[in-house]
Order: C-alpha cells, then structure tokens, then sequence
C-alpha cells in the first residue's frame, strides 16, 4: 500500500476545508486523479468563517477565479484590515492594516525612520503612512496595485464573504471539474490490518468508498486522523483559553466598512464582519469567567443592528493535531487543529494545506519522508500564528477581570518572548522568510498593544533631520491626497453587486 501510486482521491467533509481541497485538487490534479467528496446530511458545517486575509487572492487566482464574479456569487465585501478596539485597554483603538507602511529603504524598514522620528519629536501616528489604514477609516475602495506615478504599493486587500455562499461557490467549481460529490454518513472507517492505512468508508446506506489518499476535512471531530488513527494533539489553551464562542447573524449597516472589527470584552472578544445583506457578528470567550447565557446577552446587547437569527454556540480547544498527516490521510481544516479566529487564518490554513499537499503530492506513494516534510511545514506555520496571536492577548495594559490579569502574566513561548524583546530593545521583527504575518505586521500588533522600541537602527540616521521630516510630510500627504480621490467602498460594492445603496 504506501509504495502504490496514487490514483484515488477522497474528501471527507464538505465545508469550507473540504471544498477548497477539492477545488484545488481538481484544477491542478484532475487528469491524473480520480476525486470523490463525501459529506455528511445530518451534519452541517460549521458554516462562520466569514472573514479572510489577503492570500484568498493567491488562491482565486490559481483557481482561475474571476474575482467581480465570485465577490457577486458569495455576497463578498471588502476588506482592509481588522481594527482592533478595547485590546490594549479601553477607549483604545489601532488596525492591523493590510500592505506596507511608508516606504522602506535599502536594508532598513520605514518603521525605523518613523522610530527615528519619533526619538527625535515628531509625534506623527505610525498608522498616517499605511494607505490601507486612511482608506479604511475613511470608508473608501477602488482596485489600485500602486499609486499613480510613485514606486509605492497601492491598496491590499481580502473579502468578507457568506461562508456558505463560498462552499456552495467552490462546490459547483469542483463538480464541474469532475469531482464526485456522495451525500452520505460516514459510520466505519477501514484500515488495512497490517499497516493501519485507511482503505475505505462505509456509508450508513452500506456503500462502501474506496481510496489511496484520504483528506480528512471532517471538522473538529477529525473522524479519521483522530478518531481512527489517534494522532494526538498539542494543547495550546494555557495560552489561548478562550474556549467558545457564540455567532448572530444581524441586519446590513450601509455604507459597508471595509474592515473587520474586534472589540475586546471582559472575557473575551467580539467580531463584526460587514457583507452586503447581512452582518456576522460573533463573541469568543473563556468559559472559565463567562457561560454561555452571559456570552449571549454580552452579544446580543453589543448588536449595532437588529439580530436576524438564533444565536448559535460553538466550543473549540485551541491547538494542532501532532501530526497533520498520518499514514495515508492528510488532516485540512479544523480537523488539523484551531486557531481562534481574531487574525481570520483559518481559512488561509486550508488554503496552504491543500497547496503544500499539492507541492508533496505523493503521486507514487506515501513516502515518509514528504509526510516528515509536510508535518514540518505545517507546524513552523501554525506556531507563527499562535505566536502572533498569543501577542494580542498578552501585551496589554487591562486588569480589569480575571481575564486579562491571567493573560498578561501568563508564560509565552520562547519564540514572541524573543521576539517581544528583540523589538523592544533594537525595533527589530525576527522573522522567517516564508512567514504569514510580515514584518510590518507584528510592528503594528507590538506598537498597538504598547510596546514601543527603544532604539531604531543607525541605517535611519542616513538622512539629515530636515530631510527625514520632509520625507515624512511628503509620504503622509501623497497618502492624504490618494485617499480623497478613492471613490466609497459602498460605491464599488454598488457597481460590483449592482445595488443602490
Ligand atoms: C467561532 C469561529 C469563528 C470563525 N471565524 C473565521 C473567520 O472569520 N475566518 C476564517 O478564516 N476562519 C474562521 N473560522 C474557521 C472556519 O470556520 C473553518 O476553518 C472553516 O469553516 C472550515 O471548516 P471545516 O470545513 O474544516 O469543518 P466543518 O465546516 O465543520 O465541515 C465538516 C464537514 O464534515 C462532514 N462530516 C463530519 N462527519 C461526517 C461523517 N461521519 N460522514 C460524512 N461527513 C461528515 C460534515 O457534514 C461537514 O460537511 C472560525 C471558526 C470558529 C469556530
């Protein structure tokens, strides 16, 4: 079995997880591969990650995806950042923009001429030279790569869309590219006796499903990486405790922001994501200082537009599976582990799952050595993101609930610890190349929570100080001007949607 060629490919699950797999499986694989997904009638998916990050974009044009097309079919909106308010202590507020800051210069980050600056009196907010922060605030959007007549980086952005739009969208993507879709119940899972390899599922109808690669994108039960195979998992809630969350949908507020919100409560935190018929909107909390009736009456009384449907309680353990694949099934999804969603990754997580399967795709055979290769990957990567998230939480100046105080003086991973104190003490990011959240992304989460470099690197000092502040008035003023002539983001969503609102 593990030296067989591959020919046979199922998909347990038909949620987000199961359909982007299938997607990408089917547009680059589906000469060679034959694709069956199977999802379950009696269990809906999990149906709330509505908010993305700005790889979606990589993915859509992989697929092929006509991007006007696809924000229409999943009533997307757009979205520039994730403003985070209340986290460093109340009546508080910063954003993690999407795109660059500034303009860096050769081997020196702009971060380090703004600390100059600020080291020398000039009290400007990082956040006037992020064109995705001015646009944002300002409600504005248009497609724009780079600003007319400059080297600088226009707008970077990633949708809000409705997630059951989204599957449904990439499910008739798959179909059409022959990938076989089975409505049934999972009830057995077949192992071959000598190896443990899984070689079939038996419906509850008796079919049976055979395969060579099994993608268990079950959700959080994992039926066959966990549940048949026992792969284990990390348990990280000593540094993420929060545990549930419970999800409303509400009314549309128009215009439409183009950012999502995350406002810190006493025990947790709430989401608000702007599509175009409706708001999501959701609270995660710890279940240690709050229960479930008081996390839906914190929700429902924080509502800026009328609820539309039942509250819906979720609960989740924050980790990773210790091994994303085992023998002959690959885990994508939640059934690989979760990250609570304040920085929106997991979907980005079954975006690089399924395209580091792709790359490793044991065609001849599972071979250890690609399973040791894509288990290490996606480890390095999940801890980044912990890492960053863990950073939200912990640097903060609250006290004013158990919460809080247990997250400020909780012990951290070795790794944000040097990082927290490489950028306190130098201003520097210590970062792996092929890291999700870039440079400019951990200064924003470091100075929005509070902490502020004591020193900048001398390569700032190339510029006399006359020079330094004009170069600072001219860059915030070309951002000022740039932002004035973008159209509303609610006109684009009008031309793209054909609403009038
Ligand atoms: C509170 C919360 C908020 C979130 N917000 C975001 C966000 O803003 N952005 C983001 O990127 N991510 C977010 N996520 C994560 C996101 O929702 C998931 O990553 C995504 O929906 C993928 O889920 P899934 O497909 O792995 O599992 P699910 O959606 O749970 O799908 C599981 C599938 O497996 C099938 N199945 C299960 N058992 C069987 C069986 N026995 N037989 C046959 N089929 C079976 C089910 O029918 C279903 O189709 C959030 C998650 C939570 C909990």
């Amino acid at each position: 079995m593990p030296n067989s060629h591959i020919k046979r490919l199922v998909i347990v699950g038909g949620g987000t997880a199961g359909w982007i797999t299938a997607a990408v499986m089917s547009r680059m694989l589906n000469k060679t591969l034959d694709i069956t997904l199977v999802e379950s009638p009696n269990i809906s998916s999990v149906g709330v990650g509505e908010a993305t990050i700005p790889p979606i974009l990589i993915l859509n044009n992989a697929l092929g995806i006509d991007n006007a097309d696809f924000m229409r079919k999943t009533n997307a909106t757009i979205k520039l950042g994730i403003e985070f308010e209340n986290w460093k202590h109340k009546d508080h507020s910063y954003m993690h923009a999407f795109g660059k800051f500034g303009n860096d210069f050769p081997f020196c980050g702009f971060e380090q001429l703004w600390l100059r600056g600020r080291n020398t009196g000039d009290s400007t907010d990082f956040w006037d030279y992020s064109l995705n922060y001015q646009a944002a605030i300002e409600g504005k959007f248009a497609p724009l790569d780079t600003i007319p007549n400059t080297e600088l980086q226009g707008l970077i952005h990633a949708y809000h869309f409705d997630a059951g739009l989204y599957a449904n969208y990439l499910r008739s993507f798959s179909e059409q590219r022959g990938v076989t879709r089975i409505e049934g119940h999972i009830e057995q899972v077949k192992q071959d006796s000598e190896n443990g390899f899984i070689t079939s599922l038996q419906l509850e109808n008796g079919e049976q499903v055979e395969g060579d690669l099994f993608i268990d994108c079950s959700g959080f039960r994992g039926l066959l990486i966990e549940q048949t195979l026992q792969a284990g998992y990390n348990d990280w809630s000593h540094w993420l405790p929060c545990d549930r969350a419970v999800a409303v949908q509400s009314k549309a507020e128009y215009p439409i922001q183009p950012y999502t919100k995350a406002t810190a409560h006493e025990s947790g935190w709430q989401w608000r994501i702007p599509l175009t018929e409706r708001t999501g909107n959701g609270l995660v909390y710890c279940s240690q200082y709050l229960d479930a009736d008081q996390a839906q009456d914190q929700l429902l009384e924080n509502l800026n537009s009328q609820a539309t449907t039942e509250p819906k309680h979720l609960r989740f353990l924050t980790g990773r599976r210790r091994s994303q694949w085992l023998k002959n099934c690959v885990a994508i999804g939640l059934s690989s582990g979760f990250l609570e969603p304040l920085e929106s990754t997991s979907i980005h997580l079954i975006q690089t799952a399924a395209i580091r399967l792709l790359k490793l795709f044991p065609h001849n055979g599972v071979k250890q050595s690609e399973v040791d290769e894509f288990n290490r990957q996606s480890q390095q990567e999940f801890e980044h993101i912990r890492d960053f998230i863990i950073l939200h939480y912990h640097a903060t100046e609250r006290d004013d609930s158990e919460f809080w105080r247990y997250c400020n003086n909780m012990s951290i991973p070795d790794t944000l610890k040097h990082k927290i104190d490489l950028f306190r003490d130098t201003g520097k990011v210590q970062n792996p190349t092929e890291a999700l959240f870039s440079d400019v992304g951990w200064h924003q989460i470091m100075i929005g929570q509070g902490i502020m470099p004591t020193d900048y690197h001398p390569l700032a000092n190339a510029m006399s100080q006359a020079q330094l502040t004009e170069y600072h008035r001219n860059l915030k003023a070309i951002f000022q001007q740039v932002v004035k002539k973008l159209p509303t983001h609610q006109s684009f969503l009008n031309k793209v949607h054909g609403t009038a609102h």
